[in-house]
């Protein structure tokens, strides 16, 4: 379709066409193709800039003045510099692009003053993107001659349709040495925009040959469906190749980015918030076909950073909304250590990755063909978060029902949850790695501290002599961490959190060293009566009859409070609801137990009692809830 309306012109295209493309061009339609936008208020349009690397967006259309503008790092502009920029296109190529796309027909008007030259002056990109559409015609061709006949047998032994071979461009690469180039040569591509785009090389002869012989060919295209490159699969036993081959890296071609299947995907995976990645192009075209429309694979290369940034554009990965990636594999060894690489290389990542395994070590397209679609459906339903599956492998190594491999699985596993980024899930991880380890948690909690902040030599090391000042658990439960957050508000912020502080219990805080530090506050005459500074720090201290206690209190004072930016009387509430919560679901859970125990019948008074006393508790719990959701 490139090949026909663009091989003529020359010289520049009249500026009232250009104008009328930009008319006729929605620029939410086409950034859309590259970048999931969502509503930003007042007509406009908001998503993650495609120019550099943000978690949350930035990026601004506006529909009504048709530009673009990324308040991030500047770049701004019409459809026309965003095709430049986003595709790498020049002016005339993204004119044209949108043209396409617009259903106008370019005029052009002759440079005079220029000699005429042989070959109209095209963007490489259009030719070579048009050398592929060609040799896709040319392949999808041949895939009904009786030289294909492996080719279609491999599609019906792997359960696709002639329909389904169709919607995914399948093709033959015939036997002979030339036919595909003389075809093209025929089409007027050159012999170096045919070797420029991978499909043709050069023989020792000099003379051009096909890239592809004897092989099943899958198109792969780029996001916004422009074919960029092949896939071809070994059909004979005696071709020497490897079993998959790919268009080697070309000036439109590059495997770090390139995820086949994205162009079919991209709506469901933007609509669904999820994208599932596959290893193979039969997987892809299983997952779709068994209706899991968000499958895409990488070509001929692991899963890396560069495909994190296309997906997450797609995704609209933001810290508003976070997209989930599920990795399937089929259970060897190299898909378990892709997945333990993806938990080295991307912690942003890593609370968003999910794996799924299929339990008969069959991939997705084998799943299907074995068991249908529900089968592939479950597959992805069954998924497992990236780091349970990391600690299930790490842990599976070992014998569980020995005293040392115990040890030895807590040694190797501690370090993947302290390397988990996101803290508040720390204490969840431990509580797990305990619970399938057999284990008691403070032993599990030690070794994951030690791997934290310890030195980094493997976690041989036995455990530290307990520094006095070294607190205890830190961070070992939600309710431990909002019982600090109090202390330091008190500390950092006395003027603010006053108030608010002193109104609630000493026995609403439940970790000893921090009721010490609670005690030496009020001991302290208040964080009410306080100005804050050094002076304030040091009455608490001197107040605080309890050794862990007041090493506490150095560190309280200086560490960082769990929010991003000043601290308000909101937050303040907050903290102290989240913290009363704790106690008080705690006594409800204890009220529950007692009730249980006391008879109905025959103390019937003490059971009313107890049983009027929980009511209330649960609607103060209620109320604390909805103060800690954030209303005042
Ligand atoms: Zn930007």
């Amino acid at each position: 379709m490139y090949a026909e309306g663009v091989a003529v012109m020359a010289g520049r295209i009249r500026d009232e066409d250009i104008a009328l493309v930009r008319e006729r061009t929605a620029i939410a339609d086409v950034i859309s193709e590259v970048v999931t936008l969502k509503s930003a208020g007042g007509g406009n349009l908001k998503g993650l800039c495609p120019f550099h690397d943000e978690k949350s967006p930035s990026f601004n259309v506006s529909p009504a003045r048709n530009v673009f503008y990324c308040f991030g790092c500047g770049v701004g502009g019409d459809a026309i510099k965003f095709l430049m920029d986003a595709e790498h296109l020049s002016f005339v190529e993204s004119v044209e692009r949108l043209a396409a796309r617009a259903g106008i027909q370019l005029r052009y008007v002759e440079d005079d003053r220029s000699a005429p030259r042989p070959r109209p002056q095209q963007g490489q990109r259009q030719r070579l993107v048009a050398a592929h559409a060609a040799a896709v015609d040319f392949y999808r061709s041949q895939l009904t001659t009786a030289g294909a006949r492996p080719a279609r047998e491999f599609l019906a032994g792997r359960g696709f349709d002639r329909s389904a071979a169709e919607r995914y461009g399948c093709g033959f690469a015939p036997d002979g040495w030339d036919l595909l180039t003389k075809h093209l040569r025929q089409q007027g591509f050159t012999h170096d925009e045919l070797v420029t785009a991978g499909l043709s090389r050069p023989a020792r002869s000099g003379s051009l040959i096909d890239r592809f012989r004897r092989r099943l060919m899958w198109p792969i295209r780029d996001i916004t469906g422009d074919v960029i490159g092949f896939g071809a699969r070994k059909l004979f036993d005696d071709d020497d190749g490897p079993k998959y081959l790919n268009t080697p890296e070309t000036p439109i071609y590059k495997k770090s980015h390139v995820l086949y299947g994205i162009d079919q995907a991209k709506r469901e995976i933007a609509k669904q918030g999820k994208v599932v990645v596959v290893e193979g192009y039969t997987d892809v075209m299983a997952c779709h076909l068994a209706d899991v429309p968000t499958a895409v694979a990488t070509c001929g290369t692991a899963f890396g950073g560069d495909h994190i940034s296309v997906l997450r554009r797609v995704l609209f990965d933001s810290d508003e909304r976070a997209g989930e990636i599920i990795f399937t594999f089929d259970g060897d060894a190299a898909g378990q250590k892709a997945a333990l690489r993806a938990f080295e290389d991307d912690q942003r990542f890593v609370g968003r990755t999910f794996i799924a395994v299929s339990p008969d070590n069959m991939d997705p397209c084998e799943l299907r063909l074995a068991k249908g679609d529900l089968a592939v459906r479950d597959l992805v339903a069954r998924r497992e978060p990236l780091v349970d599956f990391a600690l299930r492998h790490v842990i599976g190594r070992f014998d569980l029902d020995t005293v040392d491999g115990r040890v030895e699985a807590m040694r190797r596993a501690a370090p993947l949850v302290a390397k988990i980024k996101d803290r508040e899930k720390r204490p969840e991880y431990v509580r797990k790695l305990a619970g399938d380890l057999g284990m008691e948690i403070e032993p599990v909690q030690r070794a994951v501290l030690n791997a934290a902040h310890g030195p980094q030599a493997g976690g041989a090391a036995p455990a530290a002599p307990a520094r006095p000042g070294r607190a205890t658990p830190a961070v070992d439960s939600p309710r431990s961490m909002v019982e600090r957050e109090a202390l330091k508000l008190a500390l950092q912020e006395p003027v603010l959190a006053g108030p608010m502080f002193d109104a609630v219990e000493v026995t609403d805080y439940q970790h000893p060293v921090h009721v010490a530090v609670r005690a030496a506050v009020a001991a302290a005459g208040g964080a009410s009566t306080a100005t804050g500074g050094a002076v304030w720090i040091e009455r608490v201290r001197d107040a605080c009859d309890d050794l862990a206690g007041q090493a506490l209190i150095g560190e309280l004072a200086v560490e960082p409070l769990r929010i991003d930016g000043e601290p308000d009387p909101r937050y303040v509430s907050i903290t102290m609801a989240r913290l009363q919560w704790s106690s008080v679901t705690g006594r409800i859970r204890d009220l529950k137990s007692k009730i249980q125990r006391v008879n109905p019948v025959s103390n019937k008074d003490e059971y009313f009692a107890l049983f009027g006393e929980l009511l209330s508790l649960e609607q103060h719990a209620r109320a604390l809830r909805e103060q800690a959701a954030g209303g005042l």
